[in-house]
Formats: C-alpha cells, structure tokens, sequence
C-alpha cells in the first residue's frame, strides 16, 4: 500500500494554506435516522438549564446521599459502609454507600434470574414505552441531578457533564429502542406462507447479566446494564465506587420511568468479590463490561476457568483501554492539531478510554506545533469543576494520581524525556495533576506504549523522511487499538495512512481529534487488547444481548416419508 503512497506522494505536495479537502472514503452511506440526537444546552449566564443546574449544585453539595442497594423491591445497607468524595475536594463527602457481601450477591443473583422470566414476557412495545419515559425524565426533570452528581462526583466540567449524563445518557435510551423496533422489522422468507410461515422472535437469555462499569463516563453505567434490559434480560449492575451517585441517579430514574424490580438490581461491591460470586454462577447468561484490560482479562479466565458450569455460553462485552494516538503529516494544517490536541489530551484530564496520549509530529512542522501547544497549555485553568472558566479539574482518586504521578516521574527520571509543559502534582485539597507535555527521544518508551489515563501527553518528533517507518510504529507499539486520528491535507496520503492503519484503531479519525464519539454517529469501540468491538451506540450492540428464536409453523399435513426420486 505504501508504494501507492510513494508513487502519489513523489509528484509533489500542493501545502497552499488551510482548504477544505474533500472525504477520501467515497462509498460512505448516509442513514436517514427516525430518532435524534439530544441537544447539548449552551449553559449561558441565565439560562433555565444554567439556573436549574446551579441550584442542583447547591443542593447536592451539601449533601451526603444514602445509597442502598437494591435487590428487587427491597433496600439493604451492610456493616461494609463506603463514601465517595469529590475528586477535586476529596474531604467532601457526597456519597454513602455499602458493599453488597456474597450472600446479598448470590440473592441478586436468583432475584434476577427470576425476574428475567418474567420480563421477558412484557411486549416489547411495553419495554420501549418504559425506554421513551425514561429518555424523557432525564431530558427534562433529571437532567440537572446527573449532571450535578456527574459534575461534583467525578469532577467533569459543565460540558464535559453535559455531554456524558445528559446528551449521551439520553442518546442511549432512545438509539438503542430504535435500534430494536427497526431489528424486529426483520422476518425470516415464508416461501409460500399458506403452507408454512417462517418467524423469529427476540427473547431475553435466561439467567441473568452482569453489568460492570467505570468511573468515567456516566452514560456507560446507563448503557451496559439499561440495553441487557431491554432486550428482555435481568441485570445486576455494580457501579464503580467512584460514579456511585450519578450511577444512583439513572437507578432511580429508571424505577420512576417504569423498570419493574428485580429487572436491574443495583448492587456496589468490592470488583472481586463481584467477579468471583457471579463467574461461579450457572445463571450467569453475559458480562457486559467496560473497564480496563486486566480487570476484564480476569473475568475472562474465570468464565473459562468455570465453562463447564453453566447453563448458557456466557456472552462477554468488553470495552477496554487504549493508547490513542494523534499523526501529523507535514500537510497538515497546525491550528487544528493544536485545538484538537488540546481537547483531546487533557479534557476531563486525559480520562476518556478515546484521550490522545501519544503523538506523532513530522519535524517541519513541529516548532510551530510546540509553540502553539505550550501557549494553550499556559491558558488553561485548571480547578474546580463548578466555575465556569474550569477547563479541566482533578482526576478521580488518588490510586489515579499515584499512577500518572509515577509516569511524570519516569519521565524526570529518564534521559530519553523532556517534560515541556506541565508537571506538577498536587494531591492537598483535590487529585490535582497539571495537563503535562512530554517529549521523547524513544518511541517505544513504555510512556508511549502503556495506558496511562490521565492528562499526560507524549510526543514523537520523526523526520520528515522517515514518515513510513513512523506510520509503522503507530500499530506495531502497543497493544491496543481503540481511536486513532491522522492530520493532513494531502489526499493521497490520507488515504494511504486509511490502508496503513486500519486495524490500529476501531474509531478513526481524519482531521478531528480522537475524542468525541456520538451515539448513532460514530459507534464506539476497538479491538485487539482495546475489546470485543461490539460498538456501543451502533445497531449491533444491542443484537448481541438478544437471544433470537426462530419458529416455523406448517399447515398442511406431512403424508410422506419416502422423497419423490426413491419412488421412480
Ligand atoms: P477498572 O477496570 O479499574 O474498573 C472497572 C469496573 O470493574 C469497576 O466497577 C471496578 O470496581 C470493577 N472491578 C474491578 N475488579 C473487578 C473484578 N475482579 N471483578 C469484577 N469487577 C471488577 O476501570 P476504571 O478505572 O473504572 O475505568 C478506566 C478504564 O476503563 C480505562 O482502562 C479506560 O480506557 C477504560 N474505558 C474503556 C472504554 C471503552 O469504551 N473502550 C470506555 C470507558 C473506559
């Protein structure tokens, strides 16, 4: 493929300033959706949703909530008493919480799996009616409470909130009911239905499904145990201790908007404990899980370890790591690596599975590049979520801040690094790190190959001869192969480093940051050590929580055995 690349590229680049340049993937169809993307509000000083989000603040602020777990229709509060804190002021409590032991898991456990039996037998049309209130509630009434309990209990910004626990969140509800009114449109051929009828209905898996979700992103606790659901399955849903209210949040609404109990069963515990009492389950139908690689590589062996004991070949969702990567080609165009750079390393600090991490900048370009990165860098504030100049703010605990911490150390440490922007660490009143710029001499140092998450960004700075040998490193380094962006105007190249990267990254971008992806719009998810690739917000993710039965009924009379040829 690179020869194609050799051949186009040698007759010359035509670099005359910003153009826009046309799409290099010519066969992309365009989808007429029959369902919407909810708006992102703007916030602005009066605003209703500004006024409402405000008192919501002040509310949730000086409140430390009573979280039960709930298991059916009934609330239990253990001896295993947990609080979750506000990253960025980590003496305020805003959470209490309790792990749920063994016994209370093995009692979800049958609670679910018998609620599953039932649910299943709720028409789908009911399921989404439920779905649609639901959407609706956290459109309107709800929306400040998630965003307020996103924004102080993982310390995300107005728009980083806004995104996550109201646009996204609400995205998920609707997308996904649309997504299975469209797929039961789908009826197998009755080649002469008078005589037989060929039929498929969508069913539920009996047993249950485990929902397991990160800190990061509210909307994903909504999505990983709410989609099982829909498609007719019970859940037990462990939140992450440190997204326990905003989690919390979505339960409620959702037993507001109609789930019956014992549908998805709200259940925190201790990640091990969890693992260990569903994996030794014979219920255990799925494990819908979005977190990092070695707590879903754990989860996998154990099912291994366990296959014998089921009942159903557990289905297994992950949506793991990555180390996302921005390349710059000397056509490219220095305003938009710099702002897309910008937002995607170090918005909500560098915590998004989809932040840019490592970079790849040809020399030509990089003065210009450094300059306009350190100059934005200065800009940024970086404090409390709530005031509205806040960029970004803490990150969320301190088992984060030792990490990335330890990389900025590394980074000091090592010959083949420059910390050039950034840097300090402060963990006093919040997990504070500073956005950080690093430039390296290695391209392989383990800070541009290991997930780091956090807002650290490193930068490889290769010869503008040596753009093969560069393009290579980028799916040879890691492991991983979630998202992935390419900056150039030269269309040639562009499609050339499409071929060349293909399998680097399962969200890719061409001119934009590798952030950012919208429910419907771009669905989400990478493969090699990144996950199953099963494309949240896309139409085949909610397939794979189906469990499909195919009926075929005749009405004529079988009056033989014997097949025409045996007869002659
Ligand atoms: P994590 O793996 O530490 O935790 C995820 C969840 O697993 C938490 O609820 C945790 O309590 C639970 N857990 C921990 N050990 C467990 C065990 N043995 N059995 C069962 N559950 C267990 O991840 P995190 O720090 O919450 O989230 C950050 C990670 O998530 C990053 O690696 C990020 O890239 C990834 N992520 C990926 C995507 C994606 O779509 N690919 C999206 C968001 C986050």
């Amino acid at each position: 493929m690179l020869s194609v690349y050799k051949q186009t590229f040698s007759s010359g680049l035509q670099r005359s300033g910003i153009r826009c340049i046309g799409s290099v993937l010519s066969d992309l169809n365009i989808n007429d959706f029959g369902v919407k993307n909810e708006p992102v509000l703007e916030y602005l000083k009066g605003s209703k949703e500004q006024k409402e989000l405000s008192a919501s603040l002040s509310e949730t602020a000086c409140n430390t909530e009573d979280v039960p777990i709930v298991i059916g229709d009934k609330e239990y509060r253990t001896n295993d008493v947990r609080y979750q804190v506000m990253p960025h002021d980590h003496q305020k409590k805003i959470a209490k919480f309790y792990y749920a032991d063994t016994n209370l898991l093995k009692k979800a456990i049958d609670t679910a799996t018998e609620a599953q039996k039932e649910w299943d037998q709720v028409p789908i049309s009911e399921r989404l009616r439920i779905w649609e209130k639901a959407a609706s509630l956290m459109a309107g009434k709800y929306r400040a409470k998630l965003n307020s309990t996103t924004m102080l209990g993982q310390a995300k910004t107005i728009i980083q909130a806004e995104i996550d626990s109201a646009a996204e969140l609400i995205d998920f509800f609707r997308f996904n009911a649309y997504f299975l009114k469209e797929a039961t449109k789908y009826q197998p051929i009755s080649e002469n239905p008078k005589i037989t009828k060929n039929s498929m209905r969508y069913r539920g898996v009996d047993g249950f499904i485990a929902a397991v979700s990160p800190f990061n992103f509210t909307a994903i606790g909504g999505n990983l145990s709410y989609t099982p659901a829909l498609m007719g399955n019970a859940v037990l849903w462990k939140p992450s201790d440190t997204a326990l209210l905003s989690n919390w949040t979505i339960f409620k609404v959702c037993q507001e908007a109609g789930v019956p109990p014992g549908v998805v069963n709200f259940v925190p515990a201790d990640g091990p404990v969890f693992g260990n009492t569903i994996t030794a389950s014979p219920n255990l139908a799925g494990i819908n899980f979005t977190g990092s690689v070695p707590t879903f590589s754990t989860l996998w062996r154990q099912v291994g370890q366990n296959i014998n004991i089921y009942r159903n070949f557990p289905r297994l969702i992950g949506e793991c790591g990555g180390k996302n990567y921005h390349f710059v080609h000397p056509s490219a165009d220095v305003m938009t690596v710099v702002k897309g750079t910008i937002r995607s390393a170090f918005e909500f600090c560098g915590q998004k599975c989809s932040a840019c991490s490592r970079m790849y900048v040809c020399e030509s370009l990089w003065p210009k590049i450094k300059e306009g990165l350190l100059e934005k860098l200065c800009d940024l504030k970086i404090g409390d979520p709530t005031d509205v100049k806040t960029f970004t703010s803490a990150v969320i605990d301190k088992k984060a801040f030792d990490r990335i911490k330890g990389y900025i150390e590394h980074a000091k440490c090592s010959n083949n690094l420059e910390i050039i922007g950034g840097g300090k660490c402060d963990d006093s009143v919040g997990y504070y790190i500073e956005p950080t710029i690093v430039q390296t001499e290695d391209p392989k140092d383990r800070i541009m190959t290991e997930e780091i998450f956090g807002p650290l960004l490193t930068i490889y700075v290769y010869p503008d001869c040596k753009l093969e040998e560069t393009l290579d490193l980028v799916g040879t380094t890691t492991p991983f192969a979630l998202t992935g962006a390419i900056f150039g105007q030269d269309e040639n190249w562009l499609r050339c480093a499409l071929e060349e990267l293909k399998m680097s990254a399962g969200n890719f971008y061409i001119n934009d940051k590798s952030t950012g992806s919208v429910v419907g719009q771009q669905p989400f998810g990478g493969a090699r050590m990144s996950g199953t690739n099963d494309k949240a917000g896309g139409p085949h993710y909610l397939l794979r929580w189906g469990n499909p039965q195919a009926i075929k009924e005749t009405f004529v009379p079988l009056t033989e055995i014997e097949y025409p040829y045996m007869k002659q």
